[in-house]
This record gives structure tokens, sequence and C-alpha cells, in this order.
């Protein structure tokens, strides 16, 4: 099999082979080449130790970090290359680090302590592929399977279940018989790492097109960090609205929704409530009245849990506190609603809407789905004629008021929402001279 290497990748190697080393391109970029996908970063792993790589490639720039671990990363056109001295693990502390890493010359060596056979080859122009452990079958076969005994590797480190899941939902590939019960097994495991590097893996497994078959063929391991979950799990609806448990219904929307973070988030943590605010009424139908609410504080507490950056926490929460309003469809209520979620939220609001409708009883879908496009086509239109959605795009400002005759900070304010409301509610139109004029009545009054 013939790999073209990027030009930077060729070189490294052929310096290193000039000076006696092996060197290879290995694990991710290999997996996807051999994909036939491009890869987005290009590890090297090589014999020479850290300190000879700096010596062969001395002219180079070079930036000396990790060098501890083996690793000398070279830049070179804005790209970051790693090159990594061939090692082995030591012995596994709290399922989650070696004790201590030792370099070894053997390439096989460096290969089998890797997590999956995908990623566990390596490739250099001079010997072609080198695959000791089938990776190319499995890519083939499409499937994530250990390197060695699964139950050992997940107990070395036990971010391997997720790295597991991740590949599963990201590739689109089945998870090998005796992978996945090790997987079960070990879920506990995840105890022992630290919530940003579950949340790092967390967020790429929800952001996979297989996510609907690993979020649901493996909810007991997402339970371990987030068991919010367990409630949801088989928790039956009784609405005609719905033909799934919550749970399910949850992991249908995840799928149906487009994956970007905040959206995604926001379409696993939006019923989270649902368990806790459910009534059954006198004709045995089954009601969540109030569960966005108790669903966005539930998400708050989750995504603080889980260390999110503020943004994604804040975005998320909004759009599941909003994630069922029911507005009428008339511009002044949209422009309402575009007002509360922010104008850059508010596609993604829609978003939801609609892959929470698509994860219900599919014999009412079409209305609903016509309503979110209802209420997305009136705001775009209300963008277009250059409808305002946020006190900052008012065509008066401060200053203007201030020209006006109003001085006192606090009656600025107070000037400022009241213009705003009249814009947002269509009585006034948004110009310098419609909103002095306003100001000018009221001074009148
Ligand atoms: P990506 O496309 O996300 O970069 P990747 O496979 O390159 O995927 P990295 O996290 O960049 O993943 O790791 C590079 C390689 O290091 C992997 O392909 C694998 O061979 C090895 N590796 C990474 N993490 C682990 C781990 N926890 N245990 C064993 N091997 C690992
Ligand atoms: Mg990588």
């Amino acid at each position: 099999m013939k790999i073209q290497l990027p030009f930077t990748v060729k070189m490294i190697i052929e310096k290193l082979e000039s000076k006696g080393y092996d060197a290879y391109a290995v694990g991710g970029c290999v997996r996807d080449t051999v994909m036939g996908k491009c890869p987005s970063d290009w590890d090297i792993c090589t014999s020479a130790l850290p300190c000879e790589t700096l010596d062969v490639l001395k002219k180079d720039n070079i930036i000396k970090n990790g060098i501890k671990h083996g690793t000398v990363t070279v830049r070179f056109d804005g790209q970051n290359y790693e090159i990594t001295t061939f090692r082995t693990d030591g012995s596994y502390l709290d399922n989650r680090r070696p004790s201590n890493v030792t370099f070894v010359s053997s390439l096989r060596e460096d290969l089998s302590r890797r997590d999956f056979t995908i990623n566990a080859m390596a490739y250099n122009d001079r010997d072609g592929l080198t695959d000791y452990f089938s990776g190319a079958a499995d890519i083939e076969k499409k499937l994530v399977r250990c390197v060695g005994e699964p139950d050992k590797r997940f107990n070395e480190d036990a971010l391997r279940i997720l790295r597991a899941l991740r590949f599963s939902s990201v590739l689109g590939f089945d998870i090998d018989k005796k992978t996945s019960e090790a997987i079960h097994k070990n879920a506990e495991l995840l105890k022992n790492i630290s919530f940003e590097r579950i949340m790092s893996e967390f967020v790429k497994i929800l952001m996979g097109k297989n996510v609907e078959s690993v979020l649901l063929g493996y909810s007991d391991v997402i339970s371990v960090f987030i068991p919010e979950i367990i409630p949801m799990i088989g928790f039956e609806q009784k609405n005609p609205h719905h033909v799934y448990d919550v749970w399910t219904h949850t992991v249908k929307t995840v799928a149906a929704v487009k994956n970007e973070k905040t959206l995604r988030l926001a379409a696993l943590l939006h019923d989270f409530g649902k368990p806790q605010k459910f009534t059954v009424d006198e004709n045995g139908v089954g009601h969540f009245k109030g569960h966005p609410k108790v669903s966005a504080e539930m998400a708050k507490n989750i995504l603080t849990r889980l260390k999110a950056d503020n943004k994604t926490k804040n975005d998320t929460v909004k759009l599941i506190e909003l994630h069922d309003v029911r507005i009428s469809p008339e511009p002044k209520y949209v422009r309402r609603l575009a007002a509360k979620i922010g104008e850059e939220l508010y596609p993604s609001l829609i978003e939801l809407k609609r892959a929470d409708s698509l994860a219900q009883n599919p014999d009412m879908r079409s209305q609903k789905l016509e309503y979110a496009d209802k209420l997305q086509r009136i705001f775009n239109e209300e963008v277009s004629r250059g409808a305002v959605f946020s006190m900052k795009s008012l065509a008066l400002n401060g200053n203007d008021i201030i020209n006006l005759g109003i001085t006192d900070g606090v009656e600025i304010g107070k000037c400022l929402k009241y213009l705003y409301t009249l814009v947002i509610n269509g009585e006034a139109e948004n110009t310098k001279q419609a909103l002095t004029e306003k100001l000018r009545d009221i001074k009148k009054d």
C-alpha cells in the first residue's frame, strides 16, 4: 500500500532515516489515509531518542515541548508535527496514567501500547504499511477493537472506554464484541478520570454520525458521569405526541440536530427535568409542565460539573429554557422571542425545536415542522428588513438622548428601554427621527 505523505512528513522521516534511525507516520493519520480521508494532523514515531531527534532536525523550527514524554514538536509552515520516540508505558496508576514510560527500539512494542487496532498502524515509504494487529482489516469490517486484552487495556487507562465510543460514533464503526463487553464491565473506572478529559471525548461522541446507537447502546457508560440520565431510561411518556420513552426521545433528538456542539448538548439535556415534572391527568395522559426550567437548571449543574466553558454553558441553558415555547407565528412575537434568546441563537432554537419534533410521534410531525419553518421564515424576513433584536441596535443611543436634554442616567436607561419595547412591538420605526419624535411625545405628556 502506498500513502502519499505530505512533504514535511516525508522530509522529517528521510532526515531521521539518513542518520540511521527508523521513522514512521503513525496513529490517527495512518487510520484516516487508509480510510481515504485527509488527516487533520500527522504524528511521527521514531527510534531516535528525543535529543537525537533534536540533533537531526536542529536547523528546523523546533519547539521543545513535551520532551520528557518523548515528544519533540516541529513547527513548519504554520503546522505542528509531533515526533515521539518509540516507547512502552510502564505500570498504570489509578486507571489513568502510566507511572513511567520507557523508550524502546522496536516499532512493534510502540504499536502494541496503542489503544485500538485501527490506531496502531505505521507507514513509511521504505516499509510500506506496518499493521501487526490487522487494523486495515478492522477498517474494512468497520470495527473498533482493542490491541491486546480489552479488560486489561481499559484497566490501564479508563479514558480508552470513551475513546472507543468516540471512534464508533465518529467513524460509524461497530465495537468488537469482546471490546464492548469489557467497556460495560469497566465503565465505573471512568470515575477515576477528570471531568475535563471526559468532556473532551464526550463532545466528540455527541458530534459523531453514529451517536444514536452509541448513546442507546452505552447508556450505562454515560450514566457514570451523568447519572441524571438513569430515571429517563425507560420512562414512558403516556402522551400522544410521543412514541418513545424519555431517554430514547432524547437520543433521537441529539441525532436529528445539526452536529454543532451547543446544539447537540442542548438536545441531550433538553428534557432532563421530565421525570421530575411528570403528572398524569384524569384521562391517563402524561404531562411535563415546567420541565424546560428544571431541565435548564439541571443542564447548568451538569455543564458546570463537566467543566464546559461559560459561553457553551450559557447558550445551552438558554436554548433549553426556551425549547418548548409556543408563540403565535407572527412578526411581533417572533421579534420578542428573538430579543429574548438573542439574534445569534434564534436559528439554533428553531433547529432544536425541529429536531425535537422529528424525535416525536411521526403522525404529528409535519405540522410541527411547518410551524418551525414558519418561525424561521418570519425571522429571516425581519432580519432582512433590518428589524431590531437588541438594545444595541436601536437607531437612537444614549448620547442622542443626552442631546435631547435628558441627562439623568436612570432616565436615559428608562428611555432606551421604552423605545426598544416600542420597536420590538412594531409601534415605532427604528429610525432616529421616529424615535426622537416618540421621546418628544412623552416629554410633552
Ligand atoms: P484524532 O483524529 O482525534 O487526532 P487520533 O487517533 O490521532 O485521533 P490522538 O488522541 O491524536 O488520536 O492520539 C494519537 C494516537 O496515540 C492514537 O491514534 C493512538 O495510537 C495513540 N493513543 C492516544 N491516546 C491513547 C490512549 N489513551 N491509549 C493508547 N493509545 C493512545
Ligand atoms: Mg491525532
